[in-house]
């Protein structure tokens, strides 16, 4: 592979299943990231999702746990999704990097956001798994899922709510990834930008209507 930039694309499996495509990609070495991390943190949810929310890249504990949005963030998320009616169970939930990027600070290791060569290398994996669910809506949450999809000229706070031209779904929509909301400095920003938040994923519901 000397020469080539790196890429997911020599792990995807021939036959399009999630199964397949979970256990290909616990053996992915596609770019630098799966060295360091504890695991493949794939995607979960129903085949049968109409709804695909996109993360960024697993957490601390996500990377321990080896499944997505277990942590804190997944907690605002899923809160989020009943305040707004959405039905857990409709949804498929993924990260647009599979691999925890870290930087370790005495024994804590600090999350780094992924650079656009991992963001590029891992994008095949969220080809696959939109190619298997065939979505009607893609949720972007946050910068990296929405540069990985709609591209680097999407800005998350001018374009949130929105429904987004693209390749993938009948609609695509970006919004906030939920651990903004954890770093609100108080309880009040914090309600405010949950409210918004909840405002953006109700989205769903109204164009599934
Ligand atoms: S981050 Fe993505 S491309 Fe990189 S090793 Fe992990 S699964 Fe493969």
């Amino acid at each position: 592979m000397s020469g080539e930039p790196p890429s997911a694309k020599p792990w995807i499996p021939a036959r399009l299943t999630l199964p397949a495509l979970t256990k290909a990609a616990k053996g992915c070495e596609g770019c630098e990231l799966y060295a360091r991390a504890t695991q493949t943190v794939f995607g979960e949810g129903s085949a049968a999702a109409r709804v695909m929310l996109v993360g960024e890249q697993p957490g601390d504990k996500e990377d321990l746990d080896g499944h997505p949005f277990v942590g804190p963030a997944g907690r605002v998320l899923f809160q989020a999704l009943e305040d707004a009616g959405v039905d857990r169970q409709s949804v498929y939930v993924t990260n647009a990097v599979k691999h925890f990027r870290f930087e370790e600070r005495g024994k804590r290791r600090i999350h780094k956001k992924p650079a656009a060569v991992h963001i590029t290398a891992c994008l095949p994996w969220l080809e696959a798994e939109i190619q298997v669910l065939r979505p009607d809506f893609v949720v972007c949450l946050g910068a990296t899922a929405a540069q990985s999809l709609a591209g680097s000229t999407v800005r998350v706070l001018r374009d949130r709510g929105k429904l987004l031209p693209n390749p993938w779904a009948t609609a695509l929509i970006v919004t906030v990834h939920p651990s903004s909301l954890l770093r609100m400095p108080d309880r009040s920003q914090y309600q405010e930008q949950y409210d918004l938040f909840v405002r953006d994923l109700k989205l769903i519901n109204q164009r599934a209507a």
